[in-house]
């Protein structure tokens, strides 16, 4: 079994808050939410990162930035504005070692982010 663990939610392996899926993506609630939405999209197919996806196969990346203003305008965010993040690496504070991005918004979001 793979031990990566957006793997296993995609596989249904472990459970998620599932909101919204394409042919090839699944978004769910990430679950320690820094805004009041706050949404993960990822592709169900691992990739290490965002920039691995787009480089790899490019309609994916659309795909995923697709089903991202999806889930913006079903969780109401999408005219008063929202942040798309995909945090990549160490140093880019990513923690989880699948390609995901963050829909946040429901409040005015800061920036730079800290
Ligand atoms: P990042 O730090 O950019 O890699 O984002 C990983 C995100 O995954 C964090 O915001 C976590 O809160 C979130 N997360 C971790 N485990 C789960 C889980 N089981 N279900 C939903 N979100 C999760």
């Amino acid at each position: 079994m793979t031990d990566c663990l957006f793997c296993r939610i995609s596989a249904g392996d472990i459970p998620a808050d599932v909101v919204a899926r394409s042919d090839r993506a699944l978004a769910f609630r990430d679950i320690q939410p820094q805004a009041p939405v706050h949404v993960l999209v990822i592709p169900v197919e691992h990739f290490d990162d965002v920039p691995a996806v787009a480089e790899a196969d490019p309609a994916l990346g659309a795909e995923l930035l697709a089903l991202a203003a999806q889930v913006a305008r079903q969780e109401g965010v999408s005219a008063s504005g929202h942040r798309l993040v995909a945090n990549t690496g160490l140093e880019g504070g990513q923690s989880v070692g699948h390609a995901h991005i963050h829909v946040l918004g429901g409040r005015p979001l800061g920036w730079p982010p800290g």
